[in-house]
């Protein structure tokens, strides 16, 4: 391929609108164009990237047995009514009426679709297992869309569906996908971890994320430099390992704390540590309120509250619903609380043990001081509520565990006979009895993927794509295209490569050699070969390698045989 026949828009500004490096650099260097918010349009070399992603998941998903369909996108109603799905997936599904009025969506996910299918033509346990798979888009009207291709409202999925007739079967096809994952991220050249994942109420050792390391991930996880134990930070389990030991409760008094609205404000102003104050945060769940206490340094974590309570949606409550609750944002807490409104208390385990503290007093400009749990409030449950932190132990060895920021690309799940059960996708087994097939779903998120692929591999010049998915893996230039004999050169080697099946883009415009060089290194192709002056005095080409800087001369013979051995010892 010659850039003179393809179109790469590359700008030379830092567009306004990109919030995130990836973002930056995809649109800097022409491989995506933004249409809408969360939607792009992928640009001829980002288009290149994402089909070398897609052909390492297919080989990685047929080396395990799966088998490729496509599934349609634009998916009725009465399917996600069957699972009730329909009521429950929110704002974020896409929906839209036909012209008789009959109701679909744009595919969120596909398990509706896929358990129908099955229902319809699978009978017996001597079919499976059966993985079927497909690579498609996905519509997810997201609350906040950001990070370029990292939260599209329109991106590119691999979901797969696994059939077994028993659980021992899932186990099977779930490790098969555990591994063809792990495969699929290392041929990508990606630094990753796998990591166990909130599986909701189902709970257990059901489900792990492929999180791609990056300071700049949404998502954050617990590590154990001691055992293999890695958890994403919504899972990590706390228990309470302080003093068991009860403190003498002091004399609770109201205490005028004028403008500390923030635990901070509130710990500097009475001259405390913030693991005295008692943090009082107010959620509606579901539609109802929940107070959840945690120790002032902490966090709640919303995931654990959400799977206590079994619920679907949780919004921290705004500063109107504290109102009309007749509660002043940050002077919130639990004493006298039940009192004055219907609610339900989740207290953090911590807080069970923390004793003669600081808590909102719910009148404007005050808290409580010497607050103690049972005398001065009670709560309706304790539990494990918090975030947990670096240095809590191990829940397998108890070291003290390590925190990390990671890009969540791919999420394996089993699901059980949750969607069989509902949607009547039953099997005979051996005995002729019908029962429900027993499923898992395993998504690898294709563009983000790419995003989280720059996110973790760039300078300041641009992108350095990992081999094995760059647009192309060598790009060719004379550093004049002008001079007839450096011209001449290039277009041979040109030749020998294209017959040597080397992935090279031929950079033939007639630009200045510092512009090609600044788009190479912003495009960021692994190896960049240049016909310079040395071609005219020694027969010498200049190999530049993008990852390392490392510059090399070669003879145009030799060019060829060494650009495809260190290409292919770089692809791991
Ligand atoms: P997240 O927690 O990031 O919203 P999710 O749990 O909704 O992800 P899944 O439904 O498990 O994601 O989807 C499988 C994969 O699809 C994810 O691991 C991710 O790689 C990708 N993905 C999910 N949502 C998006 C999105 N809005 N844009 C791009 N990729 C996405
Ligand atoms: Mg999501």
């Amino acid at each position: 391929m010659r850039v003179t026949q393809m179109f790469i828009p590359t700008l030379r500004e830092v567009p306004a609108e990109a919030d995130a490096i990836s973002h930056q650099l995809l649109l800097r260097s022409g491989m995506v164009r933004k249409v809408a918010a969360g939607i792009y349009t992928l640009l001829p070399l980002g288009n290149r990237v994402v089909r070398k992603i897609e052909e390492i998941v297919r080989a990685e998903m047929e080396r395990a047995g799966g088998v490729e369909l496509l599934l349609p996108i634009v998916q009725p109603a009465e399917l996600w009514h069957q699972t009730g799905r329909w009521d429950v997936y929110g704002p974020e599904m896409f929906r839209l009426k036909d012209r008789h009025g009959r109701d679909f969506c744009l595919g969120p996910t596909h398990e509706e679709l896929i358990t129908h299918l099955f229902s319809q033509e699978v009978k017996s346990y001597r079919q499976l297992p059966l993985l079927l798979y497909q690579i498609n888009n996905k519509y997810r009207d997201e609350r906040r869309p950001r990070f370029g291709l990292m939260r599209g409202r329109e991106f590119i999925m691999k979901d797969l569906y696994s059939f077994d007739k028993d659980e021992d079967g899932l186990a099977v096809s779930y490790q098969k996908m555990y591994d063809a994952y792990s495969r699929v991220f290392s041929r990508c050249g990606l630094r990753f971890r796998a990591v166990e994942a909130d599986a909701g109420a189902i709970g257990g050792d059901h489900s792990h994320e492929f999180m791609v390391i990056a300071d700049t991930g949404e998502a954050e996880l617990t590590y154990c430099p001691v055992c293999d134990y890695a958890s994403n930070v919504e899972k990590t389990p706390c228990h309470y390992h302080g003093s068991e030991e009860k403190e003498e409760a002091g004399v609770l008094q109201l205490e005028a704390t004028p403008k500390a609205r923030t635990v901070e404000d509130v710990a500097s102003y009475l001259q405390l540590d913030t693991t005295k104050v008692l943090k009082s945060l107010f959620y509606k769940v579901d539609g109802k309120l929940v107070v959840v206490l945690v120790r002032g340094d902490r966090l709640v974590n919303e995931v654990k509250v959400l799977n206590y309570l079994n619920a679907n949606h949780l919004e921290i409550a705004d500063e109107r619903e504290m109102d009309d609750l007749g509660i002043p944002m940050g002077f919130a807490g639990p004493v006298g609380l039940c009192d004055r409104t219907a609610v339900t208390i989740l207290g953090d385990m911590e807080t069970q043990h923390l004793y003669n503290a600081v808590a909102g007093a719910n009148k404007k400009g005050y808290h409580y001081i010497n607050v103690n749990p049972g005398r001065d409030y009670q709560v309706d449950y304790y539990g494990d509520f918090r975030v947990a932190v670096e240095g809590d132990p191990c829940p397998h060895c108890g070291a003290g565990l390590k925190v990390q920021r990671g890009i969540e690309v791919g999420h394996i799940f089993k699901l059980g006979t949750k969607y069989s059960e509902a949607m009547g996708a039953t099997i005979l087994d051996e005995q002729g009895k019908e029962k429900p097939v027993i499923m898992g779903c395993y998504g690898i998120g294709i563009t983000r993927t790419m995003a989280a692929a720059v996110e973790q591999s760039y300078d300041q010049d641009g992108i350095i794509w990992p081999v094995s998915i760059a647009p192309f893996e060598v790009v060719l230039m004379a550093v004049n295209q002008r001079d007839p004999q450096l011209a001449g050169y290039a277009e041979e080697l040109y030749k020998r490569f294209v017959e040597a099946g080397i992935d090279v883009l031929f950079d033939d415009r007639n630009e200045r050699p510092g512009v090609k060089f600044k788009d190479a290194d912003l495009i960021g192709y692994p190896a960049r070969v240049v016909i310079g002056k040395k071609m005219l005095s020694d027969g010498l080409i200049e190999i530049k390698w993008r990852s390392s800087g490392e510059i090399t001369y070669k003879k145009m013979d030799e060019a060829a045989a060494y650009l495809q051995e260190t290409l292919s010892s770089m692809k791991s």
